[in-house]
């Protein structure tokens, strides 16, 4: 279990991880009856809190280097984000479920915000879905990218374009939900550097804080985004 895993790799002294993993538990009992938004009171739980938040990120990190949407490669950890696959908001029972989480780039973070691809899998109850066929949209744990999408990038000095192509039924809901907004997004950031910058600013902004912006900033970053 991630959180158990995340609290091991948090200390090194016996005592002290004995701590965390006593926290660990206690956050991941509060996630399966349904508590919302412990993914960032966890950030905020103090140092022990912190040091068990970032070993999830660092482990999550280290899974791709590569966003689990989009697959830009990510050269940086400023544009680096954890997401939930399943919104923590929506299904606050996975929010530290190993598999529903991956390792994006802000862009995509931003783009997918809150939304749930998955609603035809809304009916999960406890139980984490462990098989691919049971997704209706690509999903980066369970899914690879190739079989179900192919991405197109062409770029020289004074072009940018990128188009996604789905493969099946699911990469075709990946694409419509979110990548076909990644390439719109590319393409006008491309016609306004100055803006997109200021763009990608505020969301690194956002998350740099390690926790998810409040609606009033997400909101804002979209309305950037959707008038670049
Ligand atoms: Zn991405």
């Amino acid at each position: 279990m991630i959180l158990i895993k995340a609290a091991k790799n948090s200390y090194r002294q016996k005592g002290r991880v004995k701590s965390a993993k006593k926290l660990a538990l206690d956050y991941y009992l509060r996630s399966r009856l349904g508590e919302k938004g412990l993914w960032s009171k966890l950030y905020k739980d103090g140092p022990v809190g912190r040091r068990v938040y970032d070993a999830i990120v660092k482990h999550v990190g280290a899974l791709s280097e590569r966003c689990g949407y989009c697959q830009d490669k990510i050269f940086h950890p400023s544009n680096s984000s954890v997401d939930h696959i399943l919104p923590a908001s929506v299904y606050p029972q996975f929010t530290f479920i190993e598999k529903n989480l991956v390792r994006v780039c802000v862009t995509c973070n931003m783009l997918k915000l809150a939304e749930d691809f998955y609603v035809a899998n809304a009916v999960v109850g406890s139980g984490y879905m462990k098989y691919a066929g049971c997704w209706s949209c690509y999903h980066p744990r369970h899914h690879l990218f190739s079989d179900h999408c192919e991405r197109l990038v062409v770029q020289t000095n004074t072009l940018n374009f990128r188009a996604y192509f789905a493969k099946t039924p699911e990469g075709a809901v990946i694409c419509h939900k979110l990548l076909s907004r990644v390439s719109e997004f590319e393409m006008k950031a491309f016609a306004n550097p100055g803006v997109a910058l200021a763009v990608s600013k505020l969301s690194a902004a956002a998350h740099a804080a390690g926790h998810s912006p409040t609606p009033a900033i997400a909101k804002l970053v979209r309305l950037l985004i959707e008038n670049v």
